[in-house]
């Protein structure tokens, strides 16, 4: 067996449906006596619910998280929090939300509970991305790391189904880059694999039956899973690439990597292949990265970077940035080859081998 290292973030993690009602025992546990609640505006109404069920250890509700962790956002709800004297942190939401709960616990390592509510993934790592004056700057810190996730299948039945089917690729592209990435482990492979089995059998099912409690629980374990493998170890040019292109171009995040994916490791396929022949296997397909697309046309996703907004002239551009400070990639980073991988997303060709 190759050597490895293994660091697993510490987290206490409570999964089942309707264990939001844990939420009062999980405050008094953390000794926190006013906690805020976090959340977008769309969730706003859940939010003030669950802030309800806190009674007098609630401080209220702040509903202006935003996509992309903008730094304004986050100095007006710093502001509440000194306002209201708060101890606590509680997030209802997607990534958007979890992202300002952990902004705000970088500025204050004030604990954090997080119930997560699509599977973008981020309540299982140590990331921040913040966005000031629009270039997003990440950053890891083990002061943003919730104190305690809980997973609520329940939360997650409104999700749309369109907007579960991205999402669940967007976790899924975190599990396929953990297989390949450079400082990989056996644990957190097997967690990747476990959990790309999970998500591609239950999103076709939400997607026809967003209420199918069975394949939502899939789905949410799936993800719990594949935000683990993207806490623990490094990603490699499918998230370089996104992270450009939602930067440079404002798309949306769980659609571009959506698009992206199969591309990716098409790209990667030459110098994996006993990675691509595994996901091949799970996905019960040939080629895996032909897989990958099949699956996101089964769950009715956009594979065009173009039909998210993506301006042609951005291709070039986006070749460039890519190959500016680069992840460690499988495959050195070739520049044509690049250009070619962007040029088939942008289009939304299947996914071919990109030659040398
Ligand atoms: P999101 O949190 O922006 O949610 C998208 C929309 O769906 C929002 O309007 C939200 O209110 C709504 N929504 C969420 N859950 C819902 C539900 N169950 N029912 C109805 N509506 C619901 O989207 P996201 O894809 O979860 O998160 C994207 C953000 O998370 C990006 O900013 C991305 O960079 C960040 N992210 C960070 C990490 C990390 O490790 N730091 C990991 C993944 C994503």
């Amino acid at each position: 067996m190759t050597p490895f290292t293994y660091n697993a973030n510490p987290a206490r993690v409570i999964f089942g449906f309707g264990t939001l009602e844990q939420l009062p025992a999980e405050v008094e546990r953390l000794g926190l006596q006013r906690v805020l609640v976090l959340a977008t505006p769309q969730q706003e109404a859940d939010a003030q619910a669950t802030a309800s069920r806190l009674g007098a250890r609630s401080a209220g509700v702040f509903a202006g998280a935003t996509m992309h962790t903008p730094v304004h956002v986050t100095d007006e709800a710093m502001r509440v929090v000194a306002e209201r004297h708060v101890d606590g942190l509680v997030a209802v939401g997607g990534g958007s939300t979890t992202g300002l709960a952990k902004a705000i616990a970088l500025r204050t390592d004030l604990p954090q509970i997080v119930a997560p509510t699509t599977y973008a993934g981020s309540e299982m790592t140590p990331i921040l991305g913040e966005t000031r004056d629009g270039a997003k700057v990440t950053q890891s810190s083990p002061k943003v790391l919730p104190e305690v996730v809980i997973y609520d299948v329940d939360l997650t039945l409104t999700l749309p189904p369109a907007l579960s089917g991205t999402s669940g690729i967007n976790a899924i592209a975190h599990a396929v880059e953990a297989l390949y990435a450079r400082d990989r482990n056996p644990v957190i492979s097997l967690m990747a694999k476990e959990a790309i089995r999970a998500l591609a059998r239950a999103l076709p099912i939400i997607v026809e039956s967003p209420q199918d409690r069975e394949a939502r629980s899939d789905a949410l374990y799936g993800a719990w899973l594949c935000g683990t493998c993207l806490g623990a170890v490094g990603m490699s040019i499918h998230h370089k690439l996104c992270h450009t292109l939602g930067g440079s171009f404002d798309l949306p995040h769980a659609e571009t990597h959506t698009v992206v994916l199969p591309h990716a490791l098409a790209y990667n396929a030459p110098n994996i292949p006993g990675v691509v022949d595994e996901l091949a296997g799970i996905l019960g397909t040939h080629d895996a990265a032909r897989g990958l697309y099949d699956l996101a046309g089964r769950v009715g996703a956009r594979r065009a970077l173009k039909d998210l907004g993506m301006p042609e002239s951005g291709i070039d551009e986006a070749t460039d940035r890519a190959l500016s400070n680069p992840y460690w990639n499988p495959r050195p980073l070739e520049r044509e080859a690049i250009r070619e991988l962007i040029a088939r997303a942008y289009v939304g060709d299947p996914p071919d081998s990109i030659a040398a």
